[in-house]
């Protein structure tokens, strides 16, 4: 390190000593994951700080009925579950900030803490991080598509395909979530038709396999959607074969999107490890990330099971192992 970045680097360590907000515990995120993180963080009297991003209460708040979390035996709408889990992380002394991390610098340059820049203008230091930013599902970007989200579109068939029990459905995509989704679907809808936007799929072969061989499902190759029909609800389809421009009609009350999510971890790019597509790396096993004292929970690290559930169960985990990690700094 040659003498002149050695002062720059210490210049800007007492910078950080001198003006920074010294935390214990913060926690990234505010859905499932985040908040549960913060509910065990806080009953281990690790003193959290929720920073909830900008949508507070993460991808539940635009779900309207979620009826496949334990203990709502008559099911709950997703903002009321997510104040719900505000308040009872709050009930222990979590302090939840509304504000978006706008920077990350994991490098220990604050004498083993990890720096944070909230809203460009605010910085902390803490001594354990909790990573629980989700991930966004993607969309077509239609406007007809986007009016009607909450009125039949939506990106999640575990979540949503019981409300279209007996009904006829379509969902977009032809990657191993799609088929599953599909095949899930089927056992529901009394049709589900699948739109593949190339002549082949992209799914596993065993998922296709599957997907083919199921009586109600039908694929239409080449196909993509030009316009959501239906005034408050969706009531159709107008398709156009992107080989021969002909467009056509189908009549379905549920579409969904699955076409893929991006994992919200862009900030963290270069500071932590991830896979191609942004999801961070944990220890098979835990929440611990490749840094010592970050932990990841939720769908920011999980690109398999994506539910409010799992992500609340990873969210405990993350929690308690910040709590051990914590715990062995001390001895
Ligand atoms: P993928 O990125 O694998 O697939 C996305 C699909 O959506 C592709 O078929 C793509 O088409 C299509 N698509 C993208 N944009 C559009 C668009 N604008 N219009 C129409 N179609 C579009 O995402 P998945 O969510 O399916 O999977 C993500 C990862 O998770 C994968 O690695 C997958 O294997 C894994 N996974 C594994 C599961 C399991 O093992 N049980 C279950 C679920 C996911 P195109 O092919 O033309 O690009």
């Amino acid at each position: 390190m040659s003498l002149v970045y050695y002062f720059y680097r210490l210049e800007i360590t007492n910078e950080h000593e001198m003006n920074a907000e010294q935390l214990k515990t913060v926690i990234i995120g505010s859905g499932p994951a985040g908040y549960t993180a913060a509910i065990y963080a806080a009953r281990a009297d690790m003193k959290p700080v929720v920073i909830t991003g900008m949508e507070p209460g993460g991808q539940l708040t635009t779900t309207t009925e979620v009826d496949n979390f334990p203990g709502y035996p008559d099911g709950v709408d997703g903002p009321t579950m997510m104040v719900e889990l505000q308040k009872q992380a709050e009930r222990f002394g979590t302090e939840v900030r509304i504000g978006r991390v706008t920077a990350v610098d994991f490098s220990k340059e604050a004498g083993g803490k990890h720096i944070l820049t909230v809203d460009d203008n605010h910085t902390i230091e803490a001594e354990v991080v909790i990573i629980a930013t989700g991930a966004s599902a993607k969309y077509l970007g239609l406007p007809s598509e986007q009016r009607l989200r909450g009125g039949g579109v939506s990106a999640c068939a575990v979540c949503d395909g019981f409300f279209y029990k007996g009904q006829e459905v379509a969902i977009v995509g032809a990657g191993d979530t799609a088929a599953e989704e599909a095949s899930y679907l089927s056992n529901i809808c009394t049709k589900v038709t699948m739109l593949v936007r190339r002549d082949e799929m992209r799914a596993s072969k065993a998922m296709q396999h599957r997907v083919n061989n199921i009586d109600n499902i039908e694929i239409k190759y080449n196909t993509e959607v030009e316009e959501v029909l239906g005034d408050q609800v969706v009531e159709g389809l107008r398709l156009i074969n992107n080989q021969d421009q002909t467009t056509s009609e189908i009549e379905i009350t549920g579409l969904f999107i699955a076409i893929g999510h991006t994992p919200n971890t862009s900030i963290f790019k270069d500071q932590i490890d991830m896979d191609d597509s942004g999801y961070i790396f944990t220890k098979e096993g835990s929440t611990h990330t490749n840094i010592p004292g970050v932990f990841a929970c939720g769908d920011v690290q999980d690109k398999e099971y994506r539910q409010a559930i799992t992500a609340a169960g990873t969210g405990c985990m993350s929690a308690l192992d910040a709590e051990r990690y914590l715990a062995a700094l001390e001895v």
